[in-house]
């Protein structure tokens, strides 16, 4: 290495690292609703782990379809009839009319649920096109626009830092976040992604588009890289090759496999905080190793007994 190249290499030490990060961040953290009682006993161990870390909010997916929608609307209530968090219920489009959404809506408010993520959805099927109901909502602008006019719900969606497959380019997909801000979202919730540059481009593109709402990095520890392949090919996001070497031959070693995938999300998430990210979603899929793990990495201690909602 010449004297320069041990410089610059010298220089990228003073990003900050963990030992310096301040505590300053905001998380929040998505579970899916459980399908059995052992998946339901997975579920609530991790929300307790998760729990003392004051997240900002948990959110509860919907799914596929409208799938999941008794369990979700279940989980939810459950959250908040026995924790102390800040509960968001994810809600779709798909399969349903403008009456039965606002029925579920004016539920989860009596419940005192108080922030929903509205999203468009997916078919249930593998490769069919959305197509609306009759008398719903044909894309999650409008279903935001129907949830602001039931309650004043907080409202939060979803955003692609690689482009919604569906999308006719980048221009448009933005232009689609900027209308369902519009319409009275407060905060977009990225699709996960491998690479911080990809989120800083994201970032800057919706900067100079004149979008000023927190966009929250959504991030997913993998520590199964053939089953996220599946999933990242239908939402747009990319594997990188680095990726797959780095969990090549770990197979059949889950311990090495989850350092592996530790060490890897935590330093995205310690990039994305080197270029001012202060708030992280995190997808669990419903596990609270990983998770906390990165959490206690960027600075975040159990606030026993300080629950927000305790107060
Ligand atoms: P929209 O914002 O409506 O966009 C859908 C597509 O249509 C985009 O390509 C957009 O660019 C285009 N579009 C919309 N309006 C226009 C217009 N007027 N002109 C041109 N193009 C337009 N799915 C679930 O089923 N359940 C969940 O719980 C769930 N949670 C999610 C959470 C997060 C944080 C994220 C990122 C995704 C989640 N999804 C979930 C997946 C989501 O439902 C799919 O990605 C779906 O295909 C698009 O939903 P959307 O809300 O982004 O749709």
């Amino acid at each position: 290495l010449t004297v320069k190249q041990l410089s610059e290499a010298r220089r990228a030490l003073d990003e900050p690292l963990f030992a310096d990060l301040a505590g300053d961040v905001d998380v929040s953290f998505e579970f899916f609703p459980p399908k059995t009682d052992r998946m339901g006993e997975t579920l609530w161990s991790s929300i307790r782990t998760l729990e003392p870390l004051s997240p900002r909010f948990v959110s509860v997916t919907y799914g596929a379809g409208g799938t999941t929608r008794e369990r979700t609307h279940a989980t939810v209530r459950r959250i908040v009839e026995e924790t102390g968090l800040d509960a968001a219920a994810h809600l779709t489009c798909v399969g349903a009319s403008r009456a039965e959404l606002e029925t579920i809506l004016r539920d989860y408010w009596d419940a005192g649920v108080r922030h929903i993520v509205a999203l468009r959805g997916d078919p249930q099927g593998q490769g069919e096109r959305y197509a609306s109901h009759p008398d719903g909502y044909s894309s999650a602008a409008d279903l935001v626009a129907g949830i602001a006019a039931v309650r004043p719900f907080e409202i939060s969606v979803a955003a692609y830092p690689e482009t919604h497959p569906e999308a006719h380019s980048a221009k448009t997909d933005l232009d689609n976040l900027r209308r369902k801000l519009d319409a009275g979202a407060t905060r977009a919730i990225t699709q996960f992604f491998f690479s911080a540059d990809t989120f800083f481009r994201f970032r800057d593109a919706a900067a100079a588009a004149g979008i000023d709402a927190e966009i929250v990095p959504g991030i997913l520890p993998v520590s199964n890289v053939a089953q996220t392949r599946k999933f990242a090919h239908m939402c747009g996001a990319q594997i990188p090759p680095w990726m797959d070497r780095l969990f090549e031959g770990l197979d059949d070693n889950p311990a090495a496999r989850q350092l592996v995938a530790a060490t890897v999300t935590a330093e995205l998430c310690r990039k994305l905080y080197a270029g001012g990210a202060r708030e992280f979603h995190f997808y669990t899929l419903n596990r609270a190793e990983l998770s906390y793990a990165i959490c206690h990495l960027l600075g975040i201690r159990p606030r026993l007994g300080e629950q927000k909602r305790a107060a």
